[in-house]
């Protein structure tokens, strides 16, 4: 395996490829985060289709857009744009699932209040926070627990929006993803075939008893609710002016939507985040955050040698129990797992679906809009 000289990115990286001096290409060219930049001509298309898109559905519904709000500085960036530049009337969504996770955040309120949006909260019960985890703790995809909480989590929250958009009409579906954060999945639009893979990543998870009628409701299955009408699912800020992170920070501190020192940092706050990384890291036997170390690095924000003395302190911790023991055993508990039946879990796992091939293939389509239109 080669690791990249520059950042440490290592051979394995889908799509990656290193030079004679071993510098990959994320080194060497522009890049957002996880990826090469997007071709202009396409950011370029994708602002314009948003645009459009947001003239013709511009009050004709009870709300315009369901956006999805934690609070943190993207999606409150994202709220401000949407409701002060393009004058839409949102309907602001929150999810709690009930493990302490970043997805919100105390600055929730503030933005909600200034802005003038309605709220709605979606709070997990905690039997099916408990079996929905535990679940996945215990079957994860190869690339290790981490990976599956996290990608299963998210689909969970795009899927609960979904579903919110469905039941108040809402034909647009917004989520503050910054131009540099998960575009190694997505870019811009979600479309109905993606959100169906990413489902599938949690297998029979949805059939078991875990899933309450309650919660079942404020879910969106592509697969069985096939008829339901499908809000176009649009990450705005991949296509739309952002200025860097400092400078989204000021702006929002200055227009008082934002408290810079209680906003939540990139990496979440999520009570089982100690608990994956311990796993997966007796499981590869390194943490499992090397791209977004590298990212850190290609940006200048953090040195290499830095991380890679890191790296063997945590893997070193980790073997010796002593990696935060406390937290991680009380969110064993909490989940009711051992550490053997994870690992154990981790070593019987099977490949995935490959669902992140090439983000930059979209077509921005406003066909559904216009079913939509169709139908009111
Ligand atoms: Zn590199």
């Amino acid at each position: 395996m080669t690791v990249c000289k520059k950042c440490l990115l290592t051979s394995d990286y889908p799509g990656i490829e290193f030079d004679d001096a071993g510098v990959c290409q994320l080194c060497r060219t522009d890049n957002r985060g996880f990826r090469a930049a997007p071709p202009p001509q396409l950011v370029e298309d994708c602002r314009r289709d948003f645009e459009e898109t947001v003239e013709r559905i511009r009050g004709r519904h009870a709300y315009d857009a369901v956006l999805c709000l934690s609070g943190g500085k993207d999606s409150a960036w994202l709220a401000y744009l949407l409701t002060e530049k393009y004058r839409l009337n949102i309907l602001a969504y929150n999810m709690q699932p009930g493990f302490g996770s970043a997805l919100s955040g105390p600055n929730l309120a503030r933005v909600v209040e200034r802005l003038g949006m309605t709220l709605r909260t979606f709070c997990w019960p905690p039997d099916f926070s408990r079996t929905f985890y535990r679940y996945l703790f215990t079957h994860p995809l190869k690339e290790g627990v981490t990976a599956t909480v996290c990608r299963v989590c998210h689909s969970c929250l795009h899927s609960s929006a979904i579903r919110l958009a469905q039941k108040e009409g809402a034909p647009l579906v917004l989520i503050g993803y910054s131009p540099f954060q998960v575009t190694r999945d997505w870019f811009y639009e979600r479309k109905k075939e993606e959100i169906l893979k990413h489902f599938r990543l949690s297998g029979e998870f949805w059939k078991q008893s875990g899933m309450t009628p309650e919660v079942r409701e404020r879910l969106y299955f592509p697969e069985e609710d096939e008829e339901a009408f499908s809000p176009r699912f649009l990450m705005p800020l991949h296509v739309l002016d952002y200025p860097s992170e400092i400078e989204v920070r000021e702006k929002l501190e200055k227009i008082g939507l934002l408290d810079v020192r209680r906003t939540l940092p990139r990496s979440t706050n999520c009570d089982l985040t100690w608990l994956m990384t311990h796993c997966d890291t007796l499981h590869f036997g390194e943490p499992p955050f090397r791209d977004w170390v590298s990212e850190k690095i290609r940006k200048g924000e953090d040195s290499r040698l830095k991380y890679i003395l890191a790296f063997k302190a945590i893997t070193w911790l980790s073997r010796a129990r002593l990696l935060k023991h406390r937290r991680i055993r009380a969110a064993l508990r909490k989940l009711r797992l051992t550490e053997k039946e994870v690992l154990e879990s981790l070593e019987k796992a099977e490949v995935s679906e490959e669902i992140f091939d090439d983000i930059y293939k979209i077509n921005p389509s406003r066909d559904v809009i216009a079913d939509l239109e169709k139908n009111t």
